[in-house]
């Protein structure tokens, strides 16, 4: 990683299309690193995502949660969001994911959502823990029987409970997703 390539990057330019496929992998986590590092002195979470088709940069994202009062505004799910409004789509297939840590369950999930092709991450769960992050006890509770979990979740089922996805099915004109 060169600071050229992490300005072009950063210009939303192409970046050299030279080296291996690792190589150019690692210019777009280096971006993603700079990204979180960046967003520290900024008032946001360590995290910064982009995501890439084709080697071009389609979008960034930083973490905001506390600065957006907001406690999905990951990184990954402000790429995300950023890229399918630069594409005008809701689908990210051919698109490449590159963040600076390893999803957390919701940006995984956000992930499989959108549809992506690829996830790339840098430091893991592990590291966030150590940062004071939840990801790894989440991806542990997601891991234990939903009934020791701290947080109730009750499924309850009103005699209309399909009635949402009867209402879907008979939509002729439905965009599926
Ligand atoms: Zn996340």
């Amino acid at each position: 990683m060169t600071t050229d390539a992490a300005a072009s990057a950063a210009d939303g330019a192409r970046p050299a299309a030279t080296g291996s496929a690792d190589e150019r992998d690692a210019r777009w986590l280096a971006r993603a690193i700079e990204l979180a590092v960046e967003n520290v002195a900024q008032g946001g979470g360590p995290f910064g995502a982009v995501i890439v088709k084709d080697g071009v940069l389609v979008a960034e994202g930083q973490n905001r949660v506390t600065p957006n009062l907001d406690p999905t505004a990951h990184a990954e799910v402000m790429a995300i969001r950023a890229a399918c409004q630069a594409i005008g789509d809701f689908s990210l297939a051919g698109y490449t994911l590159y963040t600076s840590c390893e999803p957390c369950p919701l940006c995984m999930a956000a992930s499989l959502w959108a549809r992506l092709d690829r996830v790339v991450y840098a430091a893991d769960r592990h590291d966030a823990a150590v940062g004071g992050f939840d990801d790894r006890a989440f991806y542990d509770l997601f891991a234990a029987p939903r009934e020791t979990w701290h947080l109730p979740i009750e499924g309850v089922r009103p005699a209309n409970a399909a009635a949402p996805f009867e209402a879907w099915n008979a939509h002729g004109a439905r965009t599926d997703y």
